[in-house]
């Protein structure tokens, strides 16, 4: 269900005919390296009652993003009955067998991933890419990464520059970047823990539901990137507006 999108022929789009009936066998939730984003983490999280900082810690790689597997290969939460997070799973399952990319100008492209061979899913043509999507309930998610996407380059570009990474807790602390360049900014993944530091600091209370929960997040992000000192040529560094969000 992921990995690098390396073989994938990206020959469809959105009005694209296709079909998919999942017979939800779980085949495919064996030896997969499945990456979450924060929107993923936080939905995830709330289905099994934690934070998303002990979510981090229960259930990714030490200081990654990428779901645990049990000791034979299974999908953390792959469970007797099949997905035990069904409703609040990750975006890659959702889109399964489908891969997206986007291309110049924010055009949106997709791929057909092979089947796992036991596979016992119906492929066909009766629907269309962009119905598929939506009867997976992609939408929160697709919303989310546009947003976040720009964020999170702006980000590394920002702690490329001052060699520094912020901490989840949104203090303003500044600690050397750990040494795998994928964990470099894991601490700011966490929602949880950089929402509620945001508004301690502002004296608000920190909302309970998902989505303002997540926009609070970016907006806790843009203020960290506008609050940065001015780049040696002077300029302050100035959050952009990113060009992948979608309605
Ligand atoms: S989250 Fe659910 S659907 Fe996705 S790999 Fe795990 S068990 Fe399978
Ligand atoms: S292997 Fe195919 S039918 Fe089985 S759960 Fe995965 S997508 Fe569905």
């Amino acid at each position: 269900m992921c990995g690098p999108a390396s073989g994938l022929v990206f020959d469809l789009v959105s009005k694209s005919a296709f079909s998919f009936k999942c017979q939800a066998c779980s085949a495919c939730c064996y030896n997969k390296a499945i990456r979450v984003a924060p929107y993923e983490a936080l939905r995830l999280s709330r289905s099994i009652g934690l934070t998303t900082t002990e979510f981090y810690r229960q259930c990714t790689e030490p200081g990654r993003t990428t779901l645990r597997n049990k000791p034979d290969g299974s999908c953390l939460f792959l469970t007797a009955g099949g997905c035990g997070v069904y409703f609040n799973r990750p975006l890659v399952c959702r889109l399964f067998p489908l891969g997206q990319i986007i291309g110049p100008g924010g055009k949106e492209k997709y791929g057909r991933w092979p089947l796992h061979p036991d596979c016992l899913g119906l492929l066909g043509e009766e629907e269309t890419v962009e119905s598929y999507l939506h009867s997976q309930g992609t939408q929160l998610y697709f919303r989310f990464d546009g947003l976040y996407a720009g964020l999170q380059k702006q980000i590394f570009r920002a702690g490329s520059r001052t060699g520094t990474q912020m901490k989840g807790n949104g203090q303003g602390d500044r600690k050397p970047s750990p040494p795998a360049k994928e964990d470099r900014f894991f601490h700011w993944m966490d929602i949880d823990a950089t929402v509620e530091s945001y508004c301690r600091r502002r004296g608000i209370r920190k909302p309970g539901g998902l989505e303002i929960l997540a926009a609070l997040y970016l907006e806790a992000i843009r203020a960290w990137l506008a609050a940065l000192p001015p780049a040696k040529n002077g300029r302050r560094w100035e959050p952009r507006k990113t060009g992948n969000a979608r309605p």
